[in-house]
This record gives structure tokens, sequence and C-alpha cells, in this order.
């Protein structure tokens, strides 16, 4: 069912409560490190006060567990928003109560504030209907724009919905689903789909729901190895959580089944300590006898495997990425990471960036102006791709 916009709503005076995702990482002097998800809000609140509405944004930062904790303080974000917006932002030090109350009523057409964390309240993880109440009483209309959030149904991202009057999406939820459902609905073909980080079974959900549409699989990071263990091979020391095992071996079968080129990197770097000063080797393609000797660890995809997956890739129209292809964060062992984004980015296809390290790794590498697409949310991105329904989309009005 498809969601209004608030293209689709008159705005013109009206008190709007817009759920930002302003969970910014900050350093130890409280200065912003990384401002992209303010940035992303921008056209969403510029639209609100372009066309008169008045403008009352609410967020979570960090996990201060329902208490007021002042390191959580959003009155850092509130400083940089006003910034980029290049008009002033009222920051108001409570999310509920008199204070936002009184801040409300003197809020005129176009003028933006916002409002202090929403977790400084146990209320609103627990989705309490009085807190959700409380928060929607200074609102007639409500914007959920925070896509890093949307699969938790909590009180500011989707209690709040049964008390307002219009509840509909802001432009960069409105994006994401664009592009994380609708681009991969019917995907143009060959569509290859990247998997790469730590457990099969976090992704297990994206590979049964895509195993239909993808030409390729690709498998990289140290999920590869729950799968080359489930064929036989040694794989040393090598990350690999047991339970993953029987899921690699149901996948594999699946995929043969079904036809799905479900690709293994052909060989691995191995090395026989995590750090950047560890002794590295590119061991023999696993088909031509190749394994990782006991007490060395695949920390990379090897060479064979990066020229094999880029020719996948360059021939792609279709790609979705989630999760790195080894420690792209240690030096030694980001070339495999590093090779596929420049792959990813070179290519001519629509290509998708689905959230969490593979975001970090595009970005660290210089690529993320080249991608189609770029997700704003972890967790989010991956229940979506999985093809669940998001608590804070769902709640929103239909068309
Ligand atoms: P995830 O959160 O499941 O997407 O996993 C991302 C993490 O997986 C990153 O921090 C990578 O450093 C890590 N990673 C990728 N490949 C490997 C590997 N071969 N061994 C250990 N960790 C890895």
């Amino acid at each position: 069912m498809s969601k209004k916009t608030i293209r689709d709503i008159n705005l013109r005076g009206r008190k709007v409560l817009v759920r930002c995702d302003f969970n910014v990482p900050l350093n130890e002097e409280r200065q912003i490190t990384d401002d992209t998800r303010i940035v992303g809000a921008i056209p969403t609140i510029k639209f609100l006060t372009e066309e008169g509405a008045r403008v009352i944004i609410c967020s979570h930062l960090g996990r201060p567990g329902g208490e007021k904790k002042p390191e959580y303080s959003l009155n850092v974000v509130a400083n940089r928003l006003s910034e980029l917006l290049g008009a002033e932002v009222g920051f108001v030090d409570d999310c509920v109560g008199p204070s936002v109350v009184e801040a409300v009523e003197n809020i005129s057409e176009g003028g933006v504030s916002l409002l202090e964390n929403v977790r400084f309240y146990s209320e609103e993880t627990e989705n309490d209907s009085d807190f959700a109440n409380n928060l929607a009483s200074i609102a007639d209309v409500y914007v959920n724009d925070a896509f890093g959030t949307a699969h938790r149904a909590h009180a500011s991202t989707s209690g709040v919905t049964s008390h307002v009057e219009d509840s509909v999406m802001g432009f960069l939820l409105e994006k994401e689903l664009k592009y994380l459902e609708g681009e991969l609905k019917s995907p143009e073909s060959p569509f290859v789909v990247i998997l790469g980080g730590k457990k099969v079974s976090d992704k297990i959900g994206v590979i049964k729901a895509l195993i239909d549409k993808a030409d390729t699989i690709l498998i990289g990071g140290a999920m590869q190895y729950a799968f080359r263990k489930a064929q036989g091979y040694s794989i040393g020391e090598s990350y690999v959580v047991d339970d993953d095992i029987p899921i690699a071996k149901e996948l594999l079968n699946e995929a043969s089944s079904k036809e799905v080129n479900l690709l293994l990197p052909a060989d691995s770097l191995e090395a026989d300590d995590f750090s950047n000063e560890a002794n590295t080797n590119n061991i023999q393609p696993y088909d031509e006898g190749g394994s990782i000797r006991e007490g060395w660890e695949g920390l990379d995809i090897g060479q064979k495997a990066i020229e094999e997956f880029s020719n996948v890739i360059s021939s792609a129209k279709t790609i979705l990425w989630n999760g790195p292809m080894g420690v792209f964060e240690i030096d030694a062992f980001s070339k495999g990471t590093k090779m596929l984004a420049e792959a990813i980015a070179t290519s001519n296809a629509l290509s998708i960036i689905g959230g969490g390290d593979s975001v970090t790794a595009v970005k660290k590498f210089g690529y993320a102006d080249d991608v189609t697409f770029i997700s704003t949310g972890g967790g989010a991105s991956l229940e979506l791709l999985e093809g669940k329904t998001l608590p804070g989309v769902d709640s929103l009005d239909d068309i």
C-alpha cells in the first residue's frame, strides 16, 4: 500500500512534528564527526518551511536508557542544523511538557524548533500510549523521515500516529523505500547481490528474499567461511559461527536447485595476526587444493576472487551491496573491499549500498558520489530487503 508524503497534504500554518534520525556520531568534545544524517533531512525540512509549516523536530541520540543525561543532549545538533538550513533553529530542553507547549506557541510559519532527545524517557522505546499522546499533543501533522529507526515500533516512530490528524512520510523515507523496495521489486537483469560481513544468520533473510530475483549472489567477508566449512574445506582460525554452517549448507542447496549463481571467493588472504603487522599470504584457490592453514585466519578475499567478483560486477545492470569483503578497517586487509567498491563505482549499473559497514567502506575509499543510492539505515534496510513491513512506515496514512 502506498503511503502519503508531505506533498499530499496541506501544510500552511499547521504544526508539524517531524521525526528525524539525528543519531549522529560525536567525539569526546561533543563535536559531530559525521553530519550525513542531518544533511539527509534538509530537503524535507526546507520543503516544510517553504510551505509555511511550523516545524517541530524530534529525534533520539544514542542510548541514554530513559534518563536525562547531558552527554546525549541534541543541543549540538540544533547548531549544525541551523548552519545547514541558514536559519535559526530553536532548541527546547525537553520533548514533552510545558516548555515544549510554550515553544511551539511561539513558532512562526516557516520556523523550526528541535526538541530534546526522546529517549530521555523510557516510555519512548516502550511505545507508551500516554507518552505518544503527549508528544503528539502539540502537533496537527506527523512526518516520519527517520528511516534508521523505522523498523522500531516506538512512541515517536509509530505510536504518535494515532494522535494526529495526518501522518505522512518525508522525502528521505520516501527515497529509501523507492530504492530498497521499489527498484528491487523487478530489478533489471543481471541483478548482482553482494553480501559480506560476519554472520550468515544476519543476512539469511535477505538471501532468502532475493534468491529468486538475483542472477548472482557474491558472498565475501567472514560469512564465506561458514560456506567453505559446510563444503568441507579447512579454514584455520577464520571467524565462523558454528550455527551458521547448517544454514550455509541449506543456502548452497537452495541456490543450486534454483540455478542461482552463488559465488564464493575463489581464494583468500590469510594472516597470522589480526593487525597491520601480520604476515599475510594469498592462498591457492580452494578448487586447486588451497585452504587456510592452522594458526592463520582469512581476513580478506584473495586476488583471483577480486578479479572474478569485479568481472561479475562490471556486467551487472542492478547491484545491491551489504557488508564488507574483509576487515577493511585494517589497511592490510582492505584491498578486497576497496576493489569491489571501485568496481561498483565504475559500473553503469543502478547501484544500491544497503546500509551499515559497506556505507562506511564506500565513503572511506572515496566512492560515495559514484553510486546510485546509499541507504542511511542499517537494521532498517536489512528488514526492508527481507520484505518485512516497517512499523514506522506501516502506521502512516495510505494514499
Ligand atoms: P557485519 O556487521 O556483520 O556487516 O560485519 C562487518 C564486520 O565484519 C566488519 O567490521 C569487518 O571488519 C568484519 N569482517 C569482514 N570480513 C571479516 C573476516 N574475514 N574476518 C573477521 N571479520 C571480518
